[in-house]
C-alpha cells in the first residue's frame, strides 16, 4: 500500500513538472508576447521577478534599466540566488546598471568572449524564461520596436540554464574598465 501510494506521488510530481512551474503558477503556462514601445515589456520581467521564489541567470547585452535592476535587488535581498552575465561594453557604458548590481551584492559577470554577448535571457526558478530582441533598457521599452517572450516551460528553460553556465565558464568578475581602455574598445554592433 505504501509502495502504491509512493508510487502515486511520484506520478503527480512528474505530472506537475509536466505542467509547469508551480511557484510561478500565477504566469501562465504557455507563452506570452509584449511588444515595445510601451507594450508591458518591463512591467512584464518586473513582475516575474518580484514572484521568484528561488534562482534568477540573466545574461543581457546592454543593462540600463532602473525598474527592472532594483527587481533583481529586490530578489537579491529576499534571499533569491541571482547571477547575472552581461556583454563586455558594459565595462565602458556610462549608464550601465551593472555597478549597482554589482554594489547590491549580485554576483554580476562578463563574457568578454565573443563579438557581442547579445542574448537578453532571464531563467527564473528553472522554469520561467523571459527572451527576445528585448534589451533591459528604458530605450527598448520607450523607443523602440522589440518583442519579448515569457515562456512557462521547463524543458525549455532547462536548455537555456545550462547555456547560461556554458557562458558562465568563461566569463570574468566585472570590473568598470580604466579610460585609457575605454578609447581603444571594439565599437558595438548591434
Ligand atoms: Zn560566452
Amino acid at each position: 500500500m505504501a509502495k502504491l501510494r509512493l508510487a502515486w506521488s511520484l506520478a503527480l510530481g512528474v505530472g506537475l513538472l509536466l505542467a509547469g512551474c508551480g511557484p510561478q503558477a500565477s504566469i501562465p503556462q504557455g507563452v506570452q508576447v509584449y511588444f515595445s514601445p510601451k507594450g508591458g515589456a518591463t512591467e512584464a520581467v518586473v513582475n516575474a521577478l518580484d514572484q521568484a521564489s528561488n534562482s534568477v541567470l540573466v545574461q543581457a547585452y546592454s543593462f540600463t534599466s532602473a525598474p527592472i535592476a532594483q527587481a533583481l535587488v529586490d530578489a537579491h535581498r529576499r534571499g533569491i540566488n541571482t547571477q547575472v552575465i552581461l556583454d563586455h561594453s558594459q565595462r565602458t557604458e556610462k549608464y550601465s546598471e551593472a555597478d549597482f548590481l554589482k554594489h547590491s551584492g549580485i554576483p554580476t559577470l562578463i563574457d568578454a568572449q565573443h563579438a557581442i554577448a547579445h542574448n537578453k535571457v532571464m531563467i527564473i526558478d528553472d522554469c520561467i524564461v523571459l527572451t527576445g530582441s528585448f534589451n533591459f533598457t528604458k530605450a527598448a521599452e520607450e523607443h523602440n520596436a522589440e518583442n519579448l517572450l515569457v515562456s512557462n516551460d521547463p524543458a525549455l528553460a532547462k536548455q537555456y540554464v545550462e547555456n547560461w553556465h556554458a557562458h558562465e565558464q568563461h566569463s570574468e568578475p566585472f570590473e568598470r574598465a580604466e579610460r585609457s581602455m575605454e578609447r581603444t574598445s571594439r565599437p558595438k554592433r548591434d
